[in-house]
This record gives structure tokens, C-alpha cells and sequence, in this order.
């Protein structure tokens, strides 16, 4: 089969790695090979830090009202609307993804767009009441920067959008390096930016591996800010690679999400909400609802139909509309899976569904939908993420020991919440230690809605109104109205 060939964006040029050296993007579904990309090095990332640092100080992109910055987001959203399917179909194709789940994802891209390019102008500064009657002070918010966005597999266009979006509505400049499994919808998106009218330098992509061309790019000194989502591992490495220059960071890492359903749930959704939280994406979501707590009284029955449901899944290429659920997105990450999985077994958890490959033709990397009832809710299994198809689920007695395992985790993403009693939504909302909560729902998002962690899955918050502000410096200016003299230089005014 012959190759598609991409090149990667820097300066507004289409350009080669240096060294000339390439690697090549794998199709999830075929296990085989169907694009070739440069393998950025040091002296590539360079290249591409030093363009994003000349447009930030260019008159071209600082002259740049906050209003026209609007319009050029505003612009990139419609081109993205225009070329939804091409996106679509090309992202399905890199990690994986059901084409009617890109086809969602990327339908909605532009609202992402239009949402921030209404909040570029609206970055309001205050004015101070001080308690200095000779003084007047003001606030504005700077940009700040070169902005490095390290973007992981599983929704790669969705996680650049949240940040590439608010980093450009602040007037920063930006250098992406998604992941080396799903690069190639990244590099149209930078093609759509200069179609839409942003300036060389303004938005750059270095396509390698994490930690060759992440590395460097993160512990560049010109890097202001660090935008990352992904694993826990690899975020210590960002943490630290950002003290040497102490860039600013916000870190969307992973969950293990509970979904909790009390007895008096509307079960029918309540088990279609299981099924979105973890079986969706084949479990390869960073909100996964991969931990069901299910109250005693309904246990037995939800069980059985969760897994009545499941058994009826779809898996097939996830380039058939009818396919429900497609491969894992590479090879490692099915090793994962399985070896968790082995773990489980070994800890006596009780295998329900699943536990293996599907009979299916060709080497694609597909899992089955996998089920597990644990009677202890500090297994292993309860406790990791996977990031893959696989369920475990608990009984609960009654709310306090609802949350108090719903709160025994590492993480703290999201949570799912299925009751009728409004009073019981409210305090379970409030009790629950995680950054999302959805009562009576799964998986839903946009771009009016913050999304980000708390513990172990991260910190900082992406999409929503104050999205723009975290791509800022907040500047405070003083300004002496007093036509006496200086006072004493000594002491402090
Ligand atoms: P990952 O291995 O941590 O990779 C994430 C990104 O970091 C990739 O672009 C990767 O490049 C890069 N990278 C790897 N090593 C690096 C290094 N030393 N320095 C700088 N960058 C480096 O994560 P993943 O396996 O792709 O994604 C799965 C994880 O992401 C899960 O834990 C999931 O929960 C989390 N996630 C979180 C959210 C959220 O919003 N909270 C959303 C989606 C996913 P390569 O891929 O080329 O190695």
C-alpha cells in the first residue's frame, strides 16, 4: 500500500524533519501502516519555538486587535465546518475511532471556535479602589507567549481545539506536538489556520515521538506554557521539564471515574449511561465511567441486563456506520488492557463479559466490551485506569458508602450520578471529590463547560468562559496622580 505522505507545519512553511527521518502512523483497524510523518528532532522543535517567538513579538500578529483575533477563530470554525467529513474520516482512520463518533466530535469542533472567538475581545481588565488617594491602578490581561500543546491519541482535534482556541483568542502563539498515533488531523487543522487568514508562526506542529520531540519542546526556555493532556507518567516528566524555565502548566490527566446508580435510577437510561461511560470509545476516554457502584436492591438485575446489553455490541471497523464499538487505538495500549486485565483475574475479581480479542477477520486491535464484579473496593481494577473497555462493577448499601467509595481513588475527573431524588443529586454533587459531574447523564460536553480534575487527574480547567484567561498574564498598572514629589525613596509607598 502506498503511503500518504505529510509534512509538518512551522513558520507557515510545509517542511521536512532536518535529519530527514520519518516514522510512520499505524491504522488501528488493519494494524498496518498508512502514513508517513517527519520524526521532528531538537534542531526541528527549535525551529518551530524560535518561529512562534518571532510572531508573538511581530507587529503582524501583536497589532492584531483582540477583535480580529474573533474574527480569524471565528473564520478557522467555519473552515472546519466546511471540511468536516475529510476530518472525520482521516481521524478515524489515525487512532481508530468510530467514524460516527468523529463524525460527532468534529461536527462540533467549530462551536469551540465560535464560542472563543466571542470571548477574545471580552478579556476585560478592572480598575483598582485603592487605598491610596494619590494613586490610580488598572489591570489587563497579557499574553503569554510561546505556548507548547502536547496532545495525546484518543480525541486529538477535541483536546487541540480546547486548547489551541483560548491560547490564540490571548494573542500567544502556539507549537503542537500531537501524538505520534494521531498526528494527521492536527497537521490539516494548521493547513485550515493559514487558510483562514493567522500569520506564519502563529500556530506550528512537530510531528515525533514524546520523549524525543515532546521533550524538547517542553524544556524549551522560549515555552511560556505547557498545555498537556495525557497519562500521569508522562505529566511528571512535563512537571519537571517545565521547572527548569518555570513555565505556566495545566494538566488534564486521567480518571477512574465512578458512575454510581441508586435504586430508584430510571434503569433503562441508567444502563445505556454505563454503556456510554465505558463501552463508548472502547473505553479509551479520559472520563471513562469505568467504576460502577450499584445499590444493593437493583444490583443483581442491573448486572444481568448491563450485560445483556453489552454481549449486543457491535465491534467492527470503525469505518462502518454501523460499527459500535471499534479497536483500541494502538498495540501498546491493547497490551495494557490485557495485562490489566490478567491482574484482575489473578485478584479474584469475577470476569461477567468479555476478556479477550473478538473473533474478528484481519490483525486489527479490537478488545471485547469486558465486565468484572469485584467485592472489594480497593482491587486493583477498581483503582487503575485502564483506558480501554473494561468495567468493574461494586454494590453499594446506602449513600454514605456510596461516596465514601465514589471519593477512594487516586483520581478525581468525573462522576456519574443516577437517582431520582433531586435532594440526594445535589448532595451527592457536592460531596463528590471530582472535577465533572453528571446526574442522570454521561459524556457529555461543550464548549461552555469547563473540563479538568481534581487529585491525581490533574489541575487547571479547559473550555468555558474563563478558558482564555488561563492563557494570560494578569499585568497591574500604577499610576501617581500626586503633582508633589517623590517621598521618601526609603520606605514603601
Ligand atoms: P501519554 O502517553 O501521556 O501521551 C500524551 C502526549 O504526551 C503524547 O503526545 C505523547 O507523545 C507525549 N509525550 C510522551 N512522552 C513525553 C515526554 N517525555 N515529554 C513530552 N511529551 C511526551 O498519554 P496517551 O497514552 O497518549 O493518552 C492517554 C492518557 O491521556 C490517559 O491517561 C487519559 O486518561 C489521558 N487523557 C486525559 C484527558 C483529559 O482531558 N483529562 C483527555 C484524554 C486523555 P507520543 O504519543 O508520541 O508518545
Amino acid at each position: 500500500m502506498t503511503l500518504a505522505r505529510f509534512q509538518m507545519c512551522i513558520d507557515g512553511q510545509w517542511v521536512d524533519a532536518l535529519s530527514g527521518k520519518t516514522f510512520q502512523s499505524l491504522n488501528p483497524a488493519l494494524a498496518e501502516a498508512w502514513a508517513e510523518l517527519p520524526d521532528a528532532g531538537e534542531d526541528d522543535v527549535e525551529r518551530a519555538v524560535q518561529a512562534a517567538q518571532k510572531a508573538f513579538e511581530s507587529q503582524v500578529w501583536r497589532s492584531l486587535s483582540a477583535t480580529a483575533r474573533g474574527k480569524l477563530l471565528r473564520r478557522l470554525g467555519d473552515l472546519i465546518a466546511e471540511n468536516k467529513e475529510h476530518l472525520a474520516q482521516l481521524e478515524s482512520r489515525d487512532n481508530g475511532k468510530l467514524i460516527r463518533e468523529t463524525r460527532g466530535q468534529v461536527g462540533y469542533l467549530p462551536e469551540f471556535f465560535h464560542y472563543t472567538a466571542g470571548l477574545a475581545d471580552k478579556l476585560e481588565g478592572g480598575t483598582l479602589p485603592l487605598d491610596k488617594p494619590d494613586m490610580f491602578a488598572y489591570t489587563t490581561h497579557e499574553p503569554i507567549g510561546v505556548v507548547a500543546g502536547i496532545i495525546p491519541w484518543n480525541s486529538p482535534l477535541y483536546l487541540t481545539a480546547i486548547k489551541l482556541a483560548p491560547a490564540l483568542a490571548a494573542g500567544n502563539t502556539i507549537v503542537l506536538k500531537p501524538s505520534e498515533h494521531a498526528s494527521a488531523t492536527i497537521l490539516e487543522l494548521a493547513r485550515l489556520a493559514l487558510e483562514a487568514g493567522f500569520p506564519a508562526g502563529v500556530i506550528n506542529v512537530v510531528t515525533g515521538y514524546g520523549p524525543s520531540t515532546g521533550a524538547a519542546l517542553t524544556r524549551h526556555p522560549l515555552v511560556r506554557k505547557i498545555a498537556f493532556t495525557g497519562g500521569a507518567a508522562t505529566a511528571r516528566h512535563v512537571v519537571r521539564a517545565s521547572a527548569e524555565n518555570f513555565a505556566k502548566l495545566s494538566l488534564e490527566l486521567g480518571g477512574k471515574s465512578p458512575n454510581i446508580i441508586f435504586a430508584d435510577a430510571d434503569l433503562d437510561s441508567a444502563i445505556n449511561g454505563a454503556v456510554a461511560g465505558i463501552y463508548a470509545a472502547s473505553g479509551q476516554s479520559c472520563v471513562a465511567g469505568s467504576r460502577l457502584l450499584v445499590q444493593d436492591e437493583i444490583y443483581d438485575e442491573f448486572v444481568e441486563r448491563l450485560v445483556e446489553r453489552a454481549k449486543r455490541i457491535r465491534i467492527g471497523n470503525p469505518q462502518d456506520d454501523a460499527s459500535e464499538m471499534g479497536p483500541m487505538a494502538t498495540a501498546q495500549q491493547l497490551a495494557v488492557v490485557e495485562g490489566l486485565v490478567a491482574d484482575a483475574l489473578a485478584e479474584g475479581a469475577r470476569l461477567r463479559l468479555g476478556g479477550k480479542r473478538p473473533q474478528i477477520d484481519g490483525n486489527g486491535w479490537y478488545y471485547e466490551p469486558t465486565l468484572f464484579e469485584c467485592d472489594n473496593h480497593s482491587m486493583k481494577i477498581m483503582q487503575e485506569e485502564v483506558f480501554g473497555p473494561v468495567a468493574s462493577v461494586i454494590r453499594f448499601k446506602d449513600e454514605a458508602q456510596a461516596l465514601a467509595m465514589a471519593n477512594d481513588s487516586q483520581f478525581g475527573l468525573a462522576a456519574g450520578i443516577w437517582t431520582r431524588d433531586l435532594g440526594r443529586a445535589h448532595r451527592m454533587a457536592k460531596a463528590v471529590r471530582s472535577g465533572i459531574i453528571w446526574i442522570n447523564t454521561y459524556r457529555a460536553v461543550s464548549a461552555m463547560a469547563p473540563i479538568g480534575g481534581f487529585n491525581n487527574s490533574g489541575y487547571g480547567r479547559e473550555s468555558g468562559i474563563d478558558s482564555v484567561l488561563a492563557y494570560t498574564e494578569l499585568k497591574t498598572v500604577w499610576i501617581n496622580l500626586s503633582q508633589a514629589p517623590m517621598p521618601d525613596p526609603f520606605v514603601m509607598r
